[in-house]
């Protein structure tokens, strides 16, 4: 993916055990033309820091001198990530830097394909995963995130029920175990804050 996480948690990782991989077609794109969501001094800091995510990607990854050398290679990818971070986002131009990697083969190959580090395995890492137009998980990820989306919408409902039914309830040990359900409840929609639960 051209925006890459130096971050998983557990769900990303049980997600990971699900996708299925032929949907992959194999265009490089995501190895030839990629960017991060930290600006390229801070991940060296990091790396040298000992952040095993920014080590390994600066490991393989050697960035563009420019932007127009990056959308040379693939302007269409460049000028989505611009649109995305610069015009969506107010991220600055200058902050973003784009990266290829050292090892991509000119069929589009992996010459280190056994041996790749985590970031490439799980890539994409998560439903909210930045591809390149044209990808082939791109359906896929939409729907996944329509589906995480609606599991929301129904936990949300569900803590209503719930607390309509604590509202007629006396015994202590039933109030513990409302809150314990209302809790955990809470506690999803909060690991999918940063993707924007509280919206859904
Ligand atoms: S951009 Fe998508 S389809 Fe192309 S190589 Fe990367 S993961 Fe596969
Ligand atoms: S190491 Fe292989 S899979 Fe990872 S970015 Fe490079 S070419 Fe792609």
């Amino acid at each position: 993916m051209p925006i890459y996480n130096t971050y998983m948690t557990s769900y990303e990782e049980n997600y990971l055990d699900k996708r299925p991989q032929d949907l992959c077609h194999m265009c490089g794109r995501c190895c030839r033309v990629v960017t991060t969501t930290r600006p390229y001094e801070e991940l060296v800091k990091m790396a040298e820091t000992g952040d095993e995510g920014a080590y390994d990607f600066l490991k393989i990854f050697e960035p563009y001198v420019s932007l127009e050398e990056a959308r040379a290679v693939d302007k269409e990818l460049v000028d989505n990530v611009i649109q995305r971070s610069c015009i969506d986002g107010n991220l600055d131009k200058s902050e973003l830097t784009f990266y290829k990697c050292k090892y991509l083969l000119d069929d589009n190959k992996c010459s280190i394909y056994e041996a790749r580090p985590a970031l490439c395995r799980h890539c994409p890492s998560t439903p909210w995963a930045v591809v390149p137009p044209g990808c082939g998980f791109e359906a896929w990820l939409f729907l996944k995130r329509e589906e995480t989306k609606q599991k929301i919408r129904k936990s949300k409902e569900d803590l209503l029920e719930l607390k309509l039914l604590r509202s007629k309830m006396k015994k202590p040990e039933d109030l513990i175990k409302i809150d314990a359900v209302v809790n955990k409840i809470y506690g999803m929609i909060e690991s999918y804050k940063k993707y924007g639960s509280e919206n859904w």
